[in-house]
């Protein structure tokens, strides 16, 4: 098998000071040095391996970001207080007063607002196109564009992007392509099919635990470290730093998340195709029916699947609302936005995560009311699971009990 991310996640030997077997968590804001001098070169950032202050870098941060670049294949990363702290950053490192974004209309409500309300602010416009159409994407590039932005899988619609086609029409036009993986970390690399900056909500698969919010902003080393400059900085000076405490555990989290994804997508793939056979509108991109799996399959990493994300759609809210219900009182999960935990987390986007795309672009873009978005769990026996979600839709006349499933 050939010698993937996760191997190199694991192979990063950083010993604690007592030789423990994971590296030591600083716990400092700010460092000691013994000549003046050498904190003034520490400073400018000419120092390698001291420390200044922490909201520009710590051990722990550092140690993480190592295993996120290993990860994306990137040569650095930086990490950030929460993945919208990673974007935003991004963002505004890129773009200045008066420019342009081309991105992907089907992604995170919290960034789709970012850039339609909060950049009016700096006159930075934002055309929101069908990302799968490449056409669509080179008729919206300007000259005052500074990036092409989307998700390798869509949050909510599960759409695919082409990421190597896209990388090539960015690089025609001199402008970065910027790729939010987060829903599918070690299934998809954008970093090697193209994309220039690869943000992730680590808050997600990445931590797993659902205990805390984080995120990173994996690049070259020139961009990783202009985000820090002191002077021009977005990720320096907006001050979205990770706590070293978290950053250290999620670092522990990351050496199991080969394992957890493997069953995040195993799981998905047997509800999808079970749900899809009994006569539900499923969305999943391992499905033959999705518009993106020939293309997933392309660009993913067979053995982690095709991820843990999945959406049905059971016709109205209220219905959606009921069955969510009904599911977490048979502890089939919770009715929680977010994803990536052990326990299957379901929402209506509509309602919640995207809410704040306005009613008429959630219609548009194909969002439906009676959309539910499932994060698969890490279920042991996706069998029951799956007899007892759909004892709940039977229940609720959202499926016929006579509905047969081979
Ligand atoms: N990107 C995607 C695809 C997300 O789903 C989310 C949150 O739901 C974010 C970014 C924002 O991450 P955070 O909540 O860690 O700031």
């Amino acid at each position: 098998m050939a010698h993937d991310a996760s191997d190199k996640i694991q192979e990063l030997h950083n010993f604690g000071e007592f030789g423990g077997v994971n590296p030591s968590i600083s716990d400092s804001s700010t460092y000691t040095f013994l000549s003046a001098k050498t904190m003034f070169d520490t400073f400018e950032g000419n120092t390698e391996g001291c420390y200044l202050y922490s909201r520009h870098s710590s051990p722990s941060n550092l140690y993480l970001g190592e295993a996120l670049a290993a990860l994306e294949g990137t040569e650095t990363a930086n990490v950030t207080a929460s993945g919208m702290g990673a974007i935003t950053a991004v963002i505004l490192q890129l773009c200045d007063a008066d420019e342009h974004i081309v991105s992907s209309r089907t992604i995170y409500g919290g960034t789709y607002a970012f850039m339609k309300n909060f950049l009016k602010k700096f006159r930075i416009n934002t055309s929101f196109v069908d990302i799968t159409s490449l056409k669509a994407v080179e008729e919206a590039i300007t000259p005052k564009t500074k990036m092409i932005y989307c998700e390798s899988v869509s949050n909510p619609l599960l759409e695919v992007a082409d990421i190597k086609a896209l990388a090539d029409l960015a690089k025609k036009h001199n402008i970065p392509l910027v790729v939010d993986n987060t829903f599918s970390p070690l299934s998809i690399a954008p970093g090697k099919l193209g994309a220039d900056v690869v943000i992730h909500s680590l808050t997600k698969f990445i931590n797993g635990t659902s205990d805390c919010v984080a995120g990173v902003v994996c690049g070259t080393k020139e961009f990783c470290l202009a985000l820090k400059d002191v002077n021009n900085g977005a990720g320096m000076l907006l001050g979205s730093t990770l706590d070293s405490l978290r950053a250290a555990s999620i670092l522990k989290n990351m050496r199991t998340l080969h394992i957890r994804m493997k069953k995040h997508s195993e799981n998905a793939l047997y509800l999808a195709q079970h749900f899809e056979k009994d006569g539900l509108r499923v969305v999943y991109p391992g499905l033959s029916s999705h518009s993106g799996h020939t293309l997933m399959k392309k660009q993913m990493t067979n053995e982690y699947g095709f991820g843990g994300i999945l959406t049905i759609d059971v016709g109205s809210l209220e219905k959606a609302n009921q069955l969510m219900e009904l599911m977490q009182k048979k502890n089939l999960g919770y009715l929680a936005v977010s994803l990536g935990f052990y326990k299957t987390l379901f929402s209506a986007p509509g309602t919640s995560t995207s809410s704040e795309i306005p009613e008429e672009e959630q219609i548009e873009m194909g969002l439906s009311d009676g959309l539910i978005r499932f994060s698969i769990g890490l279920d042991n026996d996706i069998h029951r699971t799956y007899t007892l979600m759909k004892s709940s839709m039977v229940e609720l006349g959202i499926l016929d009990s006579d509905t047969v499933t081979v």
